[in-house]
């Protein structure tokens, strides 16, 4: 099922890719809520970058699969500052910081003899109706400060765009996000735009998007 669920993903995103002109981009699997177990059934077709939202759970698996030892772990969940420690010792990415305070405690406990922490600051998309993400302004200061921190590189954004009524609506937030990341994005050396799930991410790869989340479609829906 998930070999075939695998296959799948990669024959649209292909198919996507080649409809808009845009190169592929990078698969993440979210694989929040399911077991190692699923993992290593991905692990074993092929895929290496895997994306965790809790951090307890998802330092679970990372310890229960340790001998795999050249999966890409992603943090992609709301960063509380009381994990960032067991986030910075654990994980290669982290793609959901929106606040200085997590970005230089994660700085701060990444531990010495790792190679930096891959950072993705997370974006508000839309209005009042999205909670999570920095703004533009807030985006730029962080920018500015990640460039400074010795344990951290900032490869670039993502964002979870809210719900869209329509296609056009859709295409507009992640042309938000594309806007913003194409005006700064050689100031600060940005090579990643994450964005892109399970039911968007054909349109999000029309937005260029550089890299799409996907966890239902490859491991089926979560309980
Ligand atoms: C759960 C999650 C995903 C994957 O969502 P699906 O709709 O299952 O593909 C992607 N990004 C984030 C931040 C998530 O929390």
């Amino acid at each position: 099922m998930i070999a075939q669920n695998y296959q799948n993903v990669i024959k649209k995103m292909a198919l996507a890719s080649e409809k808009y002109g845009v190169s592929i981009p990078e698969l993440l699997a979210v694989s929040k809520k399911k077991p190692a177990s699923a993992v290593a059934e991905l692990y074993a077709q092929g895929q290496r970058h895997f994306g965790e939202s809790y951090a307890q759970e998802g330092v679970e698996k990372v310890e229960q699969l340790q001998l795999h030892n050249d999966i890409v772990w992603h943090f992609i969940g709301p960063v509380q500052s009381n994990k960032t420690r067991m986030i910075a010792s654990h994980f290669d990415w982290v793609q959901s910081v929106e606040r200085e305070k997590i970005l230089l405690r994660l700085n701060q406990q990444r531990p010495d003899g790792l190679p930096p922490l891959q950072v993705l600051l997370q974006m508000k998309i839309g209005d009042e109706r999205s909670k999570s993400g920095a703004d533009k302004n807030t985006l730029l200061d962080l920018l500015e400060l990640g460039s400074q921190l010795e344990h951290i590189t900032i490869r670039g954004l993502m964002c979870i765009p809210p719900p869209a009524d329509s296609q056009s609506q859709q295409r507009a937030y992640f042309e938000q996000a594309q806007q913003f990341y194409h005006q700064h994005q050689q100031r600060f050396g940005m090579d990643v735009l994450s964005m892109g799930m399970s039911n968007d991410f054909e349109m999000a790869i029309a937005c260029g998007s550089t890299m799409l989340r996907i966890g239902t479609e490859l491991f089926g829906a979560r309980e």
